[in-house]
C-alpha cells in the first residue's frame, strides 16, 4: 500500500516519561506504517528544557504559529521533587501554561465515549466538551505572603500616572494576598473561539462565572460574552438551530450533572481546570479525554489531558508490565492529522485518522482494552487486559483489516 503524503509538517512536541514511551509506540505501530509522516520536532521532554533553558518550549510554540498544527506530549511540571530527581537549574514552568500564553486561545476537551464504559452520571448520554479559557486569573497572579499587622491596597497607575487606589483589607497579622488580572482581548477571544466552535460543532454553549460575588471581574466576562453574542453570533445560532445560554457557576454545575450531555460548557480558566478533570473521570477515565487548544488566529494543539503517568513509568523502569491507556495521545495525533488534512486539503490523511479513530473505539467494544478501562467495563463480552503496546497492536489488526 502507498503511504499518505503530506505537504505541511505536523509541529510535534514530545513529552516525558510514560507518555513518551507511548508516543514512539503510536508512530512506530499506527503512524509511520501507513503514513509518510512530516513533522518538525521539539523535545519538549525535561531533560531537553533543561539542557536549552527552556528556549525549546518558546520555539515550540512559535512553531505552532507558523505552520498551525501541532501535537503535544504530556510533559512534567518541575516542582522541588522534580528539580532534585532531574538535577534542574532552576523549577521551569509549565511547558502548558508557556505554549498558552503564547497561542492565547481556549482549550476544549472531550470525553471519548464508547459502548460498555457507562458514566457514572447515568443520565449522561454524550459527551460535555469543556472550553477552558487558557489564560489569566490565578495562572498569572501575583503572590504575596503578608508577614503581619498592615493596610494591604490596590493600586492603578494610569499610562497618563494618575493613580487609583483601592483598600483591599486591613491586616491585623499575618495572612495572604493574591493579584490577577485578565484582559478584554483574551476574553474576547474566548468568546469568539467559544461561539466558533459551537456552530463548528453545532451544539449548545453554556457558559458560567461568579459575577454576582465578583461584580467587576467575572461581571465583565459576561459581559463581554452577551455583548459579542448579539452582535455577531445571535443569527447565526438561531440558523443552526442551537442556543448560547449565561447562568451562575453553580447554577451551571447542578444543571450539568442533571443534563443528558451534548453540550459545550465555558469556562473561566480555573473552574475549566478542575471542572474538567471532574468531568472525564465522571465519563470514564482521564485517559480517555481529548483536548485541543484553540487560538483566537485559529492555531491548533492538539494534546492528551492527562499527565505523564510517572507511577506507572517508575513501574515500568523496575521491568514489570503496565497497562497504560495510550486513546487520549492517540487522538491527539488523529485530531492534529485530521486538521492538517483539512487544511492541506488532504482528504486521504484526514479519512485515515477518522478510520484511526474508530479501529481504537471497535477495539474497545469488543473488549480489549488498557486496565483502566477493564476496571470500569460494562460490555457484553468479558474484558480483555493488554498493555498499551498490545492495545495499539490490537488498533493496528483492525486497520489492516479495513
Ligand atoms: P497523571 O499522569 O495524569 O496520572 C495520575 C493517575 O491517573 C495515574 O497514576 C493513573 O492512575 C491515572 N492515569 C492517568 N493517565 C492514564 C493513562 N493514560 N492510562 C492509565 N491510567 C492513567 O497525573 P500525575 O501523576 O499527577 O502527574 C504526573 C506528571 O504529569 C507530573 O509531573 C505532572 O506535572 C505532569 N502533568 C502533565 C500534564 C500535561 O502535560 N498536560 C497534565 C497533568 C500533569 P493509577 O496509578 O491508579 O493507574
Ligand atoms: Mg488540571
Amino acid at each position: 500500500m502507498e503511504k499518505i503524503k503530506m505537504t505541511t509538517p505536523l509541529v510535534e512536541m514530545d513529552g516525558d516519561e510514560m507518555t513518551r514511551i507511548l508516543w514512539q509506540d503510536i508512530k512506530d505501530i499506527l503512524l509511520t506504517p501507513f503514513i509518510d509522516l512530516k513533522t518538525e520536532y521539539y523535545d519538549l521532554g525535561l531533560p531537553h528544557r533543561e539542557e536549552t533553558g527552556d528556549q525549546v518550549t518558546v520555539d515550540a510554540a512559535q512553531a505552532t504559529k507558523k505552520y498551525g498544527v501541532a501535537v503535544k506530549c504530556a510533559t512534567i511540571t518541575p516542582n522541588a521533587q522534580r528539580v532534585e530527581e532531574y538535577k534542574l537549574s532552576q523549577m521551569w514552568k509549565s511547558p502548558n501554561g508557556t505554549i498558552r500564553a503564547i497561542l492565547d486561545g481556549t482549550v476544549f476537551r472531550a470525553p471519548i465515549m464508547v459502548k460498555g464504559i457507562n458514566p457514572v452520571v447515568k443520565n449522561w448520554q454524550a459527551p460535555i466538551t469543556i472550553a477552558r479559557h487558557a489564560y489569566g486569573d490565578v495562572y498569572k497572579s501575583t503572590e504575596y505572603r503578608v508577614p503581619g499587622a498592615g493596610t494591604a491596597e490596590l493600586v492603578f497607575t494610569a499610562a497618563d500616572g494618575t493613580e487609583q487606589r483601592q483598600t483591599i483589607h486591613q491586616f491585623q497579622g499575618p495572612g495572604v494576598l493574591q493579584g490577577q488580572y485578565n484582559l478584554d482581548s483574551s476574553i474576547t477571544s474566548f468568546a469568539r473561539s467559544c461561539f466558533q466552535y459551537a456552530l463548528d460543532t453545532k451544539q449548545d454553549l453554556w457558559f458560567s462565572t461568579k459575577d454576582t460575588i465578583s461584580k467587576q471581574y467575572d461581571h465583565t466576562f459576561k459581559d463581554i460574552f452577551a455583548d459579542l453574542y448579539e452582535a455577531e453570533y445571535k443569527e447565526k445560532f438561531e440558523a443552526a438551530g442551537i442556543t448560547y445560554f449565561y447562568t451562575l457557576i453553580d447554577d451551571a454545575v447542578a444543571r450539568v450533572i442533571r443534563s443528558k450531555g451534548g453540550f459545550i460548557w465555558a469556562c473561566k480558566n480555573y473552574d475549566g481546570d478542575v471542572m474538567s478533570d471532574m468531568v472525564s473521570t465522571a465519563f470514564g477515565s482521564l485517559a480517555m479525554m481529548t483536548s485541543v487548544l484553540v487560538s483566537p488566529e485559529g492555531n491548533y494543539e492538539y494534546e492528551a489531558a492527562h499527565g505523564t503517568v510517572t507511577q506507572h513509568y517508575y513501574r515500568h523502569l523496575r521491568g514489570e508490565q503496565v497497562s497504560t491507556n495510550p486513546m487520549a495521545t492517540l487522538f491527539a495525533w488523529t485530531g492534529a492529522l485530521a486538521k492538517r488534512g483539512e487544511l492541506d486539503n488532504i482528504p486521504a490523511l484526514t479519512d485515515f485518522a477518522h478510520k484511526l479513530e474508530k479501529a481504537a473505539v471497535d477495539t474497545i467494544e469488543s473488549g480489549t482494552m488498557t486496565g483502566d478501562l477493564a476496571g470500569l467495563w460494562e460490555g457484553e463480552v468479558p474484558a480483555c487486559k493488554v498493555t498499551g503496546r498490545e492495545f495499539l497492536e490490537a488498533i493496528r489488526q483492525r486497520v489492516e483489516a479495513m
